[in-house]
Parts: C-alpha cells; structure tokens; sequence
C-alpha cells in the first residue's frame, strides 16, 4: 500500500529542508526523504549550528524549525532512505524508498528475505526534487592510485570519520572548493603541501567583479581559508595543474606544470612536489537520476554542466515536479537554501494552502535566489574548466575505473563513427559500471568533445536510480 503525503522532498540538504519548513508551515504534509543520518547535507551535516545566526530564513532557524515540525508529526522525515525511483501513478507521483533504519540492524533476518521490509512506497500531489551534486574528477595519469581521491571524498573522512587521508597532502583542480578542503585539512592537523589551481582567480575574480559582489556574504569563509593558508605557510599556485600523480602502489608524490590560459601545460616548467595523498576537485556535477526518469528538461548549467530546467516558482517540466539547489545547477549553498524556499511556497500553493510566506517575504526570497545565482555565475566565469586537461591524459590513463576503460578505446570508439555519449557507452563499456557514470561522464564528455547536450550519464534514463538488493525489489513485487 502506498503511503500519502501532499508534499514528498527528496534530499534534506539546504534546498530541501527550506522546501519542507516552508510547506509543512503552509500546513502540507510533508515526507523528508534523505540518505544521510541527519539533515544538513553536504555542507551543514555534522556542523555546529550553534555557531551559526540563527534568525528568520537563515539555516540554522529553519534547521530547528524542522526539529519542533518533526516533533509535531507535520513532517515524515526519513533518514538513511534512499529514493531510488520516480514516476507517476495517475495524476500523483510515486516515489519508491529503501530504508535501512526501519529494520533495525541488530534485529536483521536473515536469509533470502531480510531485505523484506526496507522498502516502501510514497505518492506524493507534488514532488521536491533536492538531491544535490556529487564531486566532478578529471582523470590524469596515476589519478587510480590509492591515496588520489575527490575533494567531497577528502571532507567526509577528515569530517564524517575523523580520518586524515594522509600526512602531507597537495590539493589541486580549480574553485574555492579546493580552499575549503585544505582548510580543513589543516584544521585536522595535516600538513597541505600546496594548494595547485588551474585557473588565475586573481585576473578572473577581477574580471567577474560585479558577479562576485553579489556573494559578499560569502567574504567570511573566504578570509578564514585564506588566513588558514597563510598561517601554515601553504603555497597557492595559480596557473598550476597536477599532470600525473606518482608512486608504484600508492601515491608518493606529484607532478606540476605550469599552465597557459587553456590548461595546457608549459614545457620546461615540470616539478615534483613529495606527498602521500593528493585530493582533486573540478567543482560539481548535479544528481539527476530521479529527474531523468520522469524525462524533466534539462539545460546546462553556468559551469557547463547538465542541471535541471526550472522557472522561477522552481517548477520542472514535468506536472507536479519541482527542483531546488545544486540539482538545478552548481550554485553554493545559499542558493540552495532560498531556491528551496520558493519550491516550498510553490509546493503549498500546488497543494491548495496558503503559502506560509508573505507575498513581501516570498518577493524578497526571490530577489536573493537572482543574486545568489548572479554569484554563481561570476564564479563559474573565474574558476572554468578549460580543454587543456586533455592533453595530459595518456591512451593508458583509465577514465571509467569501474569497467576499466582506458582513453584510447573512448577515442577508438569516436574513431568507430560514434557521434553521441551513448554509442560511446555502447562501445566502449565507460558508464556502465558500478557508479553509473558519476565518476568518468564529465571526462568522457570532454574527451570526445561533442555539443550534444546528452551527456554520458546526465539525460540517460535508468528505472533504478541507484543500487537496490534484488530482495527489496522482489518484495515490492509481491506486496505491491
Ligand atoms: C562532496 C561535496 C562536498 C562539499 N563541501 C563543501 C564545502 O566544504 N564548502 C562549501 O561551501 N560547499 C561545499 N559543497 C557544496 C555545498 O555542499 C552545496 O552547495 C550545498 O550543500 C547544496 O545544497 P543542496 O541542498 O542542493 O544539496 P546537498 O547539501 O548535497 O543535499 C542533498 C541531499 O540529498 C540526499 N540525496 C541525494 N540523492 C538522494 C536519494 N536518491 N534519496 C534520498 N536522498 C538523497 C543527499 O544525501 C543529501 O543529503 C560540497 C558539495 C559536495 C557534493
């Protein structure tokens, strides 16, 4: 038996805890649907919120409103759930879950049938879709090497298992993620060996002025990276990239190049910087698995990358489906927060309530979303990711790591005749492993250099958006 709601959101990140707040205010009720043990997502999970202004629209308010509707019983919030599939069921949308709390993992049968009872079923009058981004890596020679790991990667051990990835750590890609990653790198008692950026923030931020201006906000964390640096005497290498990481089984250093405006690197410019783990990062990629299965638009985004269309009232292009935060492109965590704001009051409104924001307050809302997006694109616009990358590549460099697939049978394949990401896949078996994708498609899309705006993993509709046990599966069918 289905359970009903008015407002099912899936991710309780930012975007998706202000969509709840602001529904379940308006007097929807609400299912919080989200894979992690606590709200908060990827920048507020495990974070001191008491340190945070707590007032009006801020985070932190709209965590501990969350808290006290939770308590009420006007939001269904389901954490260590799984979304993994999205459609329509008549005129709602159904979204089927697999949750690990409700067996209680002590408690677990086993046998055949202990995946029984992990699934359920939720229609929903409207869906809220704030599933977030996931780390964008670009392969290099050496990039398999234990110890080479993604930037998100890099902050969910030192954050989540208070486990350094290694002693004497070089961070490298672009953006001012990499900032946040040394920063916390060394606040975890690692020595940063140097922070290696590809682009020239100084020339682009000047250039991107009237963008940034509109993240002054954001100035606070900026100073507090760039003072951390400062303070541990770490070097920032504008211009710079990681052409191959070093070692025979794990990393034991890397190797620099200076760049030119393109990525590619200056002959004559090589040096070996000793290190034991190496954290990459090339911004983001938005999580458009359930979208995709409902076929929603999608647009690229500032940085280039698949998002999913909105208007302004957050709707998709699908009836009954809207969108807030990175999953309609990379845009910072404020972003998230107001975008997610004004899919709550778009929600109330779908499920006839009377939005819980005042027309003034909701005006005002919207005004911020312009001018978060507005930094967003000022960012995207200083910290681009260029072609250059692919001249460090060697046809023996592995792009899909979970099939194995080294560049040359990606280029053999566009040698074959393949003109789209998907005869790529086809043929070359990349994306089709384990992670679906999320690890090589921007790479693969950059190594074959179509405009297409199909990318390997992004449009591709898949019935299971992320791994299920057959048991669940099976038990669905026969509850179902
Ligand atoms: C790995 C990583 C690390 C980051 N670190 C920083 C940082 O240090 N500093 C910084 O300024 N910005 C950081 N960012 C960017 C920042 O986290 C985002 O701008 C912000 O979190 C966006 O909020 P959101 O609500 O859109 O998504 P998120 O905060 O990502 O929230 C999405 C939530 O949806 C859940 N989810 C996803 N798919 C499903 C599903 N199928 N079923 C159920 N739940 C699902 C996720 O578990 C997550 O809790 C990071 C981003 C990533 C991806």
């Amino acid at each position: 038996m289905a359970r009903d709601c008015d407002v099912a959101v899936i991710g309780a990140g930012a975007a998706g805890v202000a969509a709840s707040v602001v529904a379940a205010r308006s007097g929807c009720r609400v299912t919080l649907i989200d894979v992690g043990d606590r709200p908060g997502g990827q920048y507020y999970r495990g974070a001191d919120l008491s340190s945070l202004p707590s007032a009006g629209l801020d985070y932190a308010a709209l965590a501990s409103d969350l808290d006290r509707l939770v308590a009420a019983n006007a939001v269904d919030y389901r954490p260590r759930t799984t979304a993994y599939a999205l459609e329509r069921a008549g005129q709602r949308l159904r979204v089927r879950t697999r949750g690990e709390a409700r067996q209680g993992r002590l408690g677990r049968p086993a046998g055949p049938d202990r995946h029984r009872a992990d699934v359920d079923v939720i229609d929903a009058g409207t869906v809220v879709l704030a599933t977030g981004a996931f780390d964008r890596p670009l392969p290099f020679p050496g990039w398999t090497l234990p110890g080479v790991m993604t930037g998100g990667g890099a902050q969910s051990l030192v954050k989540g298992q208070h486990v350094l990835p290694g002693r004497r750590v070089v961070v490298a890609g672009t953006g001012p993620f990499l900032l946040a990653v040394a920063a916390t790198l060394l606040e975890h008692g690692a020595e940063v060996a140097a922070v290696v950026e590809a682009n020239d923030p100084v020339v682009g931020s000047v250039r991107q002025l009237r963008g940034l201006t509109s993240g002054l906000g954001k100035a606070g964390d900026l100073g507090r990276f760039i003072a951390a640096l400062a303070r541990h005497r770490v070097p920032y290498l504008r211009r710079h990239r990681v052409v191959e990481a070093l070692g025979d089984d794990r990393v034991t250093g890397v190797r620099l190049a200076r760049v030119d405006a393109d990525w590619h690197p200056i002959p004559g410019t090589e040096r070996v910087i000793e290190c034991d783990a190496v954290s990459v990062g090339f911004g983001f990629v938005a999580q458009l698995d359930l979208a995709a299965q409902l076929g929603a638009r999608t647009i690229r985004g500032a940085d280039g990358g698949l998002a999913v269309e909105v208007d302004d009232d957050q709707a998709t292009s699908v009836p009954g489906l809207l969108a807030a935060g990175e999953t309609t492109g990379i845009g910072g965590v404020e972003a998230a927060r107001v975008e997610g704001l004004v899919a709550g009051a778009t929600a109330a409104v779908m499920s006839d309530r009377a939005s819980a924001l005042t027309p003034a307050a909701l005006e005002r809302v919207r005004r911020e979303v312009a001018r978060w997006r507005r930094f967003a694109a000022g960012l995207h616009a200083t910290f681009p990711v260029r072609d250059g990358w692919v001249d460090s590549v060697r046809e023996d460099t592995l792009v899909c790591r979970c099939e194995e697939v080294p560049v040359s049978r990606v280029r053999e394949s566009v040698a074959l005749g393949a003109r789209d990401a998907r005869t790529v896949k086809l043929l070359s078996r990349a994306g089709m492993g384990w992670c679906q994708g999320r690890m090589c498609a921007a790479a693969v899309d950059g190594i074959c250099g179509f405009d297409d705006i199909a990318s390997l993993r992004g449009a591709s509709y898949r019935p299971v958006a992320v791994p299920v046990p057959l048991g669940a599966l099976a038990s669905e069918q026969v509850e179902g």
